[in-house]
């Protein structure tokens, strides 16, 4: 029975990106749901952005705090407030930004010391926290916000090297020893695994490596139905522990919460449903790259082009970007798409979007959110990976799962800066594949399948519901042993 004595206080340090802080407080409701005290710990900007969030978690009776720590953005010569993922982007510059988690440590252990949790669940790329956390005796969860699938590649590549064996960039290599036949290339791989050597980036993630390895284990937001081969090699071959609660996103069932999510939505929930509303069944497709990726003025306009030839209704989610030229879209594109296309400018409530019935497939650049929210509603998905994890997911939906279609991808890109040019065609041929025809109702079928699995896994007694038990049952021995000392 749940008492004041052994209720669980737990505390969450997410990455300052959308991507990551989005899942993590998704992590967080799931605890607190079984009775868990959260104390989410992040820096002032980032607390104003998901303030809304925290606020409807309070209404609904969970117990929410949340507690600031300074990003130290001037000490490393950036403007005050820099932590903004979109500021990291348009800046480029990834080292600064590691740096500063690092100058994070103090703070963070000064707030944990006062606070006295349970447990810390703590980014992947919060490498000093599995040390922070045996000082004060607590187990460090590791939340990547990553697929499996991701994990378990890269580690093979890493290891087995299997890229040196092709004679160019762009030939072909199997990843050796993991399931699924999954073949990619060299050009898409990150720089420390296509060239062989260190970078800042690869330098971190290394050490952010061994920190998981001396952790209490990791947190994946995925289904062991979903990725069992993976799920499999992960915890049998590579001995490491984890536990699948996801998609966590399920959690929220309601509109506020699925509007709720990240930034304010720059369309209000009920303009946007009045145009949803206003399709018909699997009608539309909707278009939208996380919250990283940018592109050139001449590939939205081939976006734009390739969506007009494709000949289907979509809504289209284009980020602001200050680099962007103002006047990008085709003559006369906006008149032409009257009726037919939506374009938003800005932030989407992507959720609520991707559960309407009205919209039939997604075009993404398969960020793990996006593409397991996407698995969630039972929509094929047009895959365009650029950079981190998703090449792997990718291979996922598209050879795994059989639910989509590839635009052709071929090279990593971080954010998507620099990324080889995708022919309007080529986005025509993909969206038509995903949503007219025999080999679209084929992916379609199999979608709701899957989706019927992802909801399964997270209701009562379901594969991931049983894994947040026994994590949950795990954590509250390792305090009682604590107390009892
Ligand atoms: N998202 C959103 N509205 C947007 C763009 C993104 O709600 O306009 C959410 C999306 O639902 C997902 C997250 O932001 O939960 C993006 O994470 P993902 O891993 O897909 O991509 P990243 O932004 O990390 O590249």
């Amino acid at each position: 029975m749940e008492t004041e004595s052994n209720r669980l206080h737990m505390s969450f340090l997410p990455l300052m990106a959308q991507g990551h802080m989005i899942p993590m407080i998704d992590v967080a409701k799931a605890f607190a749901t079984r009775g868990a005290k959260i104390t989410i710990i992040t820096s002032p900007a980032f607390a104003a952005i998901f303030s809304k969030q925290v606020e409807r978690a309070n209404q609904l009776g969970l117990e929410f705090h949340v507690q600031t720590v300074r990003f130290p953005s001037t000490e490393l010569g950036m403007p005050e407030g820099w932590e903004n993922t979109d500021a990291v982007a348009s800046s480029q510059n990834l080292s600064k930004f590691s740096e500063a988690l690092t100058l994070l440590r103090e703070p963070v252990l000064h707030i944990l010391e006062k606070h006295r949790p349970d447990c810390l669940v703590a980014d992947f790329f919060f490498v000093w926290t599995t040390e922070v956390a045996a000082r004060l005796k607590i187990p460090r969860l590791v939340f990547g916000g990553t697929s499996i699938i991701a994990v378990c590649a890269e580690e093979v590549i890493s290891r087995y090297q299997p890229q040196k064996g092709v004679s160019c960039d762009s030939g072909t290599f199997l990843v050796p020893h993991l399931p699924g036949d999954i073949k990619l290339t060299r050009n898409q791989l990150p720089e420390h695994l296509r060239c062989l050597v260190e970078t800042d980036f690869s330098k971190h993630a290394g050490e952010a490596l061994e920190s998981e390895q001396e952790s209490f284990g990791s947190i994946f937001n995925s289904f062991y139905e979903l990725e069992k081969d993976y799920a499999d090699y992960y915890r049998k071959v590579m001995g490491k522990r984890a536990w699948h609660i996801g998609p966590v996103s399920l959690c929220n069932s309601d509109t506020a919460d699925k509007v709720q999510r990240g930034k304010e939505a720059s369309i209000s929930r009920h303009e946007c449903l009045r145009w949803l509303d206003s399709k018909k069944p699997n009608s539309v497709i909707y278009v939208c790259f996380g919250s990283l990726t940018r592109f050139s003025s001449q590939q939205l306009v081939e976006i734009a082009n390739g969506l007009e030839a494709s000949q289907q209704d979509f809504l289209w989610i284009v980020k602001e970007d200050k680099n962007q030229e103002q006047d990008w879209l085709p003559e006369g594109f906006e008149e032409r798409m009257d009726g037919k296309g939506l374009i938003i400018r800005g932030w989407a409530p992507q959720l609520l979007i991707l559960d309407h019935e009205s919209v039939g497939g997604f075009v993404t650049h398969c960020g793990w959110n996006s593409t397991l929210e996407g698995i969630s509603a039972g929509v094929p998905m047009v895959t365009w990976p650029m950079f981190a994890d998703q090449f792997y997911n990718e291979k996922l939906v598209v050879q795994v799962l059989g639910m989509g279609a590839g635009v052709g991808s071929k090279l990593f890109a971080m954010f998507g800066v620099g990324s080889d040019l995708v022919s309007r065609d080529d986005i025509d041929k993909a969206t038509r594949r995903v949503m007219v025809g025999e080999e679209a109702e084929v992916m379609r079928r199999r979608a709701k399948v899957i989706r019927e699995m992802a909801r399964k896994a997270v209701a009562e007694g379901g594969s991931s519901d049983s894994d947040l038990t026994s994590l949950i049952e795990e954590l509250k021995q390792h305090k009682a042993a604590r107390e009892s000392i």
